[in-house]
């Protein structure tokens, strides 16, 4: 991931589930069900895994 957007000083890394909570049902989180992530990062995903629009908070 690049984080070229930030300082790396000032990069808050926020732990992203890959794997949602209903999809994984009763087994227990994994590393692996994890990406570290920026909060700049991290939004966006979500933003672009919701398909809604840029300006749509
Ligand atoms: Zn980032
Ligand atoms: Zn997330």
């Amino acid at each position: 991931m690049n984080h070229d957007h930030l300082p790396a000083s000032i990069i808050d890394f926020e732990a992203h589930h890959v794997t949602s909570v209903a999809d994984a049902g009763e087994r227990k989180t994994k590393v692996t069900d994890l990406a570290l992530l920026c909060a700049t990062c991290h939004r966006l995903l979500h933003i672009i895994a919701r398909g809604r629009a840029w300006d749509d908070r």
